[in-house]
């Protein structure tokens, strides 16, 4: 999943308006934060596969420390003790709501994935419902979830100034544009792991940026 996943950040914030969104929105992502720098270091790995999945080329077949469901529930834990012990101004529910943001990363990711998520390492089951290989389905339920998310965001914050009435609803429609430009551009035989891998992570840094910069004009 792409974009869905900033859904969860946005709904997790209509909860706990005390939550940074820009925060939110590394947690959301922190999986494929980690899945994306591993990779092109070789310590977890995929291959380029040309129409692996109906909607990208991954080949996933190793990833084990980013993306087990044990792995998930870790790095969920380990951000919920970050926060308890950095930041325990802010209380328990902030807390909570990021673990909460990391744990729902690989729940999204099951409903697409092909079955290529482990639940332990990488020698136990592994799990995916394959959405993947349903382009139309994808593309409706990723842009659903995100509009979605984006209506109770607005219901539960105020705005400040135009930008605050403006702004996040632009910023939705530019990932949309984004995404689809990203599920519609053909393989490139050209294109390395790592390539794919730092271009992914810009585009998450870019989203996180501009949320960090949104999150001042809604209250
Ligand atoms: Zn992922």
């Amino acid at each position: 999943m792409f974009i869905g996943h900033y859904a969860a950040g946005l709904a997790l914030k209509s909860v706990e308006k005390k939550a940074s969104l820009g925060m939110l929105f590394i947690a959301v992502q922190l999986l494929d934060y980690l899945f994306f720098t591993l990779a092109p270091l070789g310590i977890e790995k995929f291959n380029l596969v040309k129409n692996y999945t109906a909607v990208n080329h991954y080949q996933i077949y190793y990833y084990p420390y980013s993306h087990g469901l044990l792995a998930a529930f870790l790095w969920s834990g380990a951000v919920y003790i970050l926060w308890r012990s950095l930041f325990s101004a802010t209380g328990r529910k902030v807390a909570l709501v990021m673990a909460l943001a990391v744990l729902s990363h690989w729940l999204l990711d099951l409903i697409v994935h092909t079955p290529d998520l482990p639940l332990l390492g990488n020698d136990s089951l592994k799990v995916g419902f394959g959405l993947w290989h349903y382009f139309a389905a994808t593309y409706i339920v990723e842009v659903s979830l995100l509009v979605g998310a984006l209506m109770l965001y607005l219901r539960a914050t105020t705005a400040i100034g135009t930008m605050g009435k403006y702004a996040m609803i632009i910023f939705v429609i530019v990932m949309i544009a984004i995404y689809t430009v990203v599920v519609n551009t053909p393989f490139n035989p050209d294109q390395t792991v790592a390539a794919a891998s730092f271009a992914a992570l810009a585009v998450f840094t870019v989203f996180t940026a501009v949320a960090f910069w949104l999150d001042r004009y809604r209250v």
